[in-house]
């Protein structure tokens, strides 16, 4: 009784933000636009998968959502990454609007861009190489703001957006070259000093997953993140994927991942199910917040999950 009250105290206030309000129907516009434009691309819509014994292991630290249901332990859906790998043996591109728990700790609360429920547009295309998934984003995105600037006028006054229309191409920053110029805070250095949104790509193995390919320096990944300018920071992963088991295999013992965890999937692995696919996931809210100019996340979403805290 007592926290229901406190839940019902601070969510009115944030359904009545004119804010929150005008942010929503922008974020309704962002997915309107980024899904018909990949539909036109040929893309299939896939729906979400919420509960598998599979998921994205991560790269950084986030609490455990596992339950057991007849013996089988299930997890909430973190990324789709395994599942879309496997969707394109059977559909050449994919898409997903993917709703994804990540039980961020509570110290990211104020970080503006993480909640512990967001959604991702995640794709995934057969055959594909990074430089395609890296064309179609900034086809996509052109679209998207584009479209949005047209249809939103009022709503992006009323909340004050400063938005522009990217120019393409985005640069490209290679990851350990921006290191060594700026140090470790460098992604947040190069994003508030730039204008336009730019791509950093060769990560190197130990900050990514096993499932991203290797590049044949053995030390970086055919990966990329897109970083928007002016201090928004990160609103997209992606890369080229591993999919032959023996890479699987070294990569998950480089890191030392579970190989119990992931028996499903090396079997498909073994099977030589996998195939080579390049893809990538961004941010609705994110992307959402940099086009609103909005200070937090939580602004674009009715009922947002900031970590840390117990809203509705
Ligand atoms: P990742 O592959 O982990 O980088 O996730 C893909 C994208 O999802 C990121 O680039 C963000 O745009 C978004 N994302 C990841 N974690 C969160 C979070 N905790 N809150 C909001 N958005 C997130
Ligand atoms: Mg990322």
């Amino acid at each position: 009784m007592e926290k229901s009250k406190k839940i019902m105290k601070s969510i009115i206030p944030h359904l009545e933000d004119p804010v929150v309000k005008n942010a929503v129907k922008v974020k309704a516009r962002v997915i309107a636009y980024a899904t018909e434009f990949l539909r036109e691309q040929g893309f299939i819509e896939l729906l979400p998968t919420i509960v598998s014994p599979l998921t994205d292991p991560l790269n950084h630290e986030v609490f455990n959502v596992r339950f057991n249901y007849y013996g089988t332990v299930y997890q909430l859906t973190q990324s789709m990454i395994f599942h879309k790998q496997l969707a394109v043996t059977a559909f050449e591109r994919i898409f997903i609007v993917s709703p994804n728990i990540r039980l961020e700790t509570e110290e990211k609360k104020d970080s503006g861009r993480h909640l512990f429920e967001f959604t991702q547009i995640d794709l995934e295309m057969k055959g594909a190489k990074r430089e395609d998934v890296m064309d179609l984003i900034e086809r996509l995105l052109l679209y998207v703001i584009s479209g949005v600037k047209q249809k939103c006028r009022e709503e992006l006054e009323c909340l004050g957006s400063s938005v522009k229309i990217p120019t393409m191409p985005f640069k490209k920053v290679r990851y350990l070259d921006a290191l060594q110029t700026y140090g470790k805070d460098f992604e947040k250095i190069l994003s508030e000093k730039s204008t336009e949104p730019f791509w950093l790509i060769d990560i190197p193995i130990e900050g990514r997953e096993f499932y991203d390919k290797l590049s044949v320096d053995g030390r970086t990944l055919l990966d990329m993140d897109l970083i928007l300018p002016q201090g928004y920071g990160e609103v997209l992963s992606g890369g080229e994927r591993e999919h032959e088991y023996e890479q699987i295999l070294k990569r998950m013992e480089y890191k030392g991942t579970s190989l119990e965890d992931f028996k499903w999937y090396l079997q498909i692995a073994e099977d030589e199910r996998l195939v080579p696919s390049a893809g990538c996931g961004f941010g609705v809210e994110r992307l959402t917040r940099y086009i609103c100019s909005l200070p937090h996340v939580s602004l674009t979403r009715l009922f947002p999950k900031v970590p840390g805290m117990d809203w509705i």
